[in-house]
């Protein structure tokens, strides 16, 4: 399988991807592993993990340039992933002995009875993760199954495989075994082959369209499964906000990561009093964005990873257009080696256009004028997917109301695109089933067992 740079076409890898039958092998060796890893003391699992952690810190900056490489992220936004990742794995080995400690939830002396429930692995599971934050969305996973005592089957994405393979090569020589923790290489085919398998459990995050093949795939299976899909998540803005301060944070929600991310905000309704002043200041953000090579410290807008994304974002801009919406900046694909586009704002936009209830996923947005709450709440939710959606306003009463009849896993109140790993981290409809983050990230990835004790 060739690595391709997308920010410059070149080829920057070749590596071996797995067939069904190299991806069956794999199996057996961390099915064969689990129970020793499962018997191997919390205490020691966090120590290894807590390892792994000291191992990104030292490699910090070669590992933020390959992430750059083959995904094309800015220099500067691949070291704050690192960071991020950090903080992530803290939460995780400072919570984990915590959370799967065995409880007694009852004792009752004259009956002779305790009942207890201890939090068992669920055993091989399978972690098909996606490119755009391969550390984030990959770590989400594969950190709290390795302390809960599972053995990771670990699918990089193919846009991300450089990354999956430095991830392979530090969890091992931080004391994970190396059949606990196996990256399987490859793309769509080796992860169907993956999904044949006997697994535990299938943890996956990616696209709605994949995720509903892995939901069917998995499900006569009767294991568990968790999707973490796409997301249309919409920012509402109101007419009592500081326009300039609103507009520079929700601007950088919606291109950080070239808008590669599945809560980048990707709709924006603005209160009609304030509707052009905050389009002027946004798109006045928007216009100082420096674009261009991923590498350079100053770069904020790299490269699209998936070149046929390029068609897709193309499509939404025609059929915009088409639709009467008004283009304001951007709105072509960039001509250099490559796969670019340029930061786009549409104005007058409505729901009868792609751009406004497709995931985009690129640097592209509309802003729609609306003129009351009621009228928000509605658009908001008139799209199938529910990650996250955002309100921005000084009165928290009203962002409070607002957001409690959104459809989303994550409310924002003047703030988005943001992830905190000590909250849940769920979708909604299209965007998906179970969750990662928080204690709940950690208990997800063991099954419950139930003790009835009667001693005699
Ligand atoms: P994708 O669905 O194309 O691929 C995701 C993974 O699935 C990859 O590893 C891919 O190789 C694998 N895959 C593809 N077909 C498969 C099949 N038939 N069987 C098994 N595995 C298969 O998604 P992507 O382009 O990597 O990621 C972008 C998407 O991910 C966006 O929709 C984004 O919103 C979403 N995402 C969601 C979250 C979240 O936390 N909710 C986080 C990041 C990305």
């Amino acid at each position: 399988m060739k690595i391709l740079n997308p920010a410059t076409g070149a080829a920057i890898a070749d590596v071996l991807e797995d067939d069904a039958l190299a991806v069956r092998r794999k199996y057996h060796r961390a099915r064969a592993a689990q129970p020793a890893w499962a018997a191997t003391p919390v205490k020691k699992r966090v120590a290894a993990l807590r390892a792994f952690r000291d191992c990104i810190v030292a490699r910090h900056e070669t590992l933020a340039r390959t992430l750059t490489s083959e995904v094309g992220k800015p220099i500067v936004q691949s070291r704050n992933e690192l960071k991020g990742l950090l903080k992530r794995i803290d939460f995780f080995i400072g919570e984990a002995a915590r959370v799967l400690r065995d409880e007694k939830v009852y004792a009752d002396a004259k009956e002779n009875l305790e009942e207890r429930i201890s939090h068992e692995p669920l055993g091989v599971i399978a972690n098909i993760s996606a490119w755009n934050y391969p550390y984030f969305v990959g770590s989400n996973v594969f950190v709290p199954a390795l302390l809960a005592g599972n053995a990771v089957l670990y699918k990089p994405s193919e846009f991300a495989t450089l990354t999956g393979q430095h991830i392979a090569e530090m969890l091992h020589a931080s004391g994970v075994p190396t059949d606990a923790f196996i990256a399987v290489v490859g793309g769509g085919k080796t992860g169907a082959a993956l999904l044949r398998l006997p697994l535990d459990g299938v943890f996956f995050t990616g696209s709605y369209a994949t995720g509903a093949k892995i939901g069917a795939a998995a499900g006569r299976k009767m294991i568990k499964v968790q999707l973490e899909l796409g997301g249309k998540d919409p920012v509402y803005v109101c007419e009592d906000v500081d326009v300039k301060v609103a507009a520079a944070g929700i601007a950088d929600g919606a291109f950080y990561n070239t808008g590669q991310s599945c809560c980048s905000v990707e709709r924006i309704y603005a209160h009609e009093k304030i509707h052009d002043a905050f389009v002027a200041s946004f798109l006045a953000e928007v216009k100082g964005y420096k674009i261009g090579d991923p590498t350079d410290d100053t770069t904020y807008i790299g490269a699209i990873t998936r070149r046929p994304q390029l068609e897709v974002l193309a499509r939404q801009v025609a059929d915009a257009k088409k639709k009467g919406a008004k283009l304001l900046t951007g709105g072509r694909a960039i001509k250099r080696k490559g796969n670019w586009f340029e930061p786009t704002v549409f104005t007058n936009v409505d729901h009868r256009m792609a751009l406004m209830r497709d995931e985009s996923f690129g640097p592209i947005i509309g802003i729609q004028k609306v003129a009351n709450d009621a009228e928000a709440v509605a658009l908001m939710n008139d799209t199938p997917y529910g990650l996250t959606a955002s309100v921005y306003t000084p009165d928290e009463k009203r962002a409070r109301r607002i957001l409690s009849k959104v459809h989303a896993g994550s409310a924002y109140w003047n703030c988005c695109d943001r992830v905190s790993p000590r909250l849940p981290w769920s979708g909604v409809g299209h965007s998906g089933i179970g969750l990662t983050l928080s204690t709940y990230g950690i208990q997800t990835f063991t099954r419950p067992k139930a003790w009835h004790l009667r001693s005699v």
